[in-house]
């Protein structure tokens, strides 16, 4: 056997209903960045690489030793990333609560105190197997301020095989006591899992320093940690302007500061590792300030709502070319369901066009996918290694059972992609999600939960 045999033999082929976004081009309104290859085939290697996308009949022939596997009747679609979670919050998720600083006195913190390494070692995996079946693949995550717990959440990660972005909360002030850290301590605990854990397992686990938020951190701790992120080449992860207390708080802890984004400018958090969730409230000075950082901006529509924060200006941040993402903000919001994330999204944007959808950039189910897949992708800074079903990208991808609605309501003919994207994401939720794939590792399969009766 030759050398190409053999290295076809071990390529695995799938077949399935493929829908990719493709091509470089910039986020558009809806269908036109989107390819679907009705009888497509999805070639990945050993490595969990794909190798080649494209129409059955051709990959057949050019692969014909690989392995194949019949998933005909299925949709293919790249792995959803969910860009901004708390690991923690899972116990208090659906907890209804007044707004934001209230909701975090009653329960979050609370849930956070009670998040031990031993808490972590059994919420962990139950979490990571949620998000899996949902069809993440991606997740960047909050922690607690124990740099012990977290580890253990990076034990998790690793072996579950999920790709993650993972931070240990950094707050020395203005929290309970039981939460509030040492400035130095929590500078070299988070130093430490940095250097331990940033670019494991070929980069599928990432470091991101984790200061809470503007309020519960000193200058000094912001200071240190925009200087470290930097040195280090990792993620900085935070919240910024999500409501309206919250910022009246900030302008009273940082009168120097012209705004709240300026604030984290000033310490030198602003870059394109920057991850900044909500964005809701901010102004035309502060929308260039972080366009000209090219730092990701985090949309978090269910929390948003849940938590009457604010409706963000989505469109008009992605007319501005800002790169965003989409984010459970879970226990903020009440679920990891990413097909909750973007219908919200959709809703959002609606309820602020109202009475008339007339603003000209519509936030459309083509844009909003995109946004869960290559366009948060593209926001974290991973957009060359996930997110859509690309050769030389790692095959994260998701098997979706979509013939409730693809067989029994008419999706052929003219605009067929658009009718497939919009019941995807308003027709769609986790009883969908048949498999899930990171780096072409089967991570998730819906019998299995079915067996485990979670
Ligand atoms: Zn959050």
């Amino acid at each position: 056997m030759n050398r190409q045999a053999s290295a076809e033999m071990s390529q695995k082929l799938f077949r399935a209903k493929l829908l990719t976004p493709e091509g470089t081009g910039r986020p558009a309104p809806g269908s036109g960045f989107w390819r679907l290859y009705d009888d497509g085939a999805l070639v990945i290697d050993t490595n969990g690489r794909i190798v080649s996308v494209g129409d059955y009949a051709d990959l057949a022939r050019e692969h014909s030793e690989a392995e194949k596997i019949d998933l005909s009747d299925k949709f293919i679609v790249p792995g959803f990333i969910d860009a901004h979670v708390h690991l923690p919050q899972y116990p208090a998720i659906g907890l209804y609560g007044r707004e934001l600083l209230d909701w975090l006195n009653a329960y979050i913190f609370p849930a956070e105190k009670e998040f031990t390494p031993k808490v972590a070692d059994s919420l962990s995996p139950i979490f990571f197997d949620r998000l899996l079946a949902y069809g993440v693949t991606t997740a960047a995550i909050y922690t607690s301020v124990r740099a012990d717990s977290t580890w253990k959440v990076f034990e998790w990660a690793e072996r579950k095989g999920i790709r993650a972005i993972i931070g240990k909360v950094m707050m020395d002030r203005n929290v309970p006591d039981y939460l509030r850290e040492d400035t130095r301590t929590s500078i070299a605990e988070s130093d430490q899992l940095c250097k331990a854990w940033h670019g494991q397992d070929d980069d599928r686990l990432l470091y991101a320093f984790t200061p809470r938020f503007a309020p519960s951190c000193s200058q000094e701790l912001l200071d240190k940690v925009g200087a470290l992120a930097r040195e280090r080449g990792a993620y900085v992860q935070t919240h910024l302007s999500e409501n309206s207390g919250e910022i009246k708080w900030v302008k009273q802890l940082f009168p120097e500061s012209r705004n709240y984004t300026d604030v984290y400018a000033r310490a030198g958090l602003l870059g394109p590792k920057t991850l900044l969730a909500h964005a809701i409230h901010i102004d035309q000075d502060e929308q260039r300030a972080l366009l000209a950082a090219e730092a990701c901006l985090v949309h978090c529509p269910t929390s948003n709502l849940f938590l009457k924060s604010g409706l963000m200006h989505l469109a008009e941040l992605l007319q501005m070319r800002h790169r965003v993402g989409l984010g459970s903000d879970v226990a903020g919001g009440p679920t990891l369901s990413p097909f909750s994330l973007m219908q919200a999204a959709i809703y959002v944007h609606n309820a602020r066009c109202l009475p008339l959808a007339n603003s000209g950039f519509d936030v459309t189910p083509g844009l909003v996918l995109y946004l869960a897949t290559l366009g948060g992708a593209r926001a974290l800074g991973l957009g060359r290694t996930t997110g859509s079903l690309e050769p030389g990208k790692d095959a994260d991808f998701v098997v979706l059972d979509l013939s409730s609605f693809d067989q029994s309501l008419a999706n052929r003919g003219e605009g067929e992609v658009d009718k497939l994207l919009s019941r995807l994401v308003f027709l769609s939720d986790d009883r969908n999600v048949e498999q899930t794939y990171v780096r072409g590792r089967l991570c998730y399969e819906r019998q299995q939960r079915n067996s485990a009766k979670r």
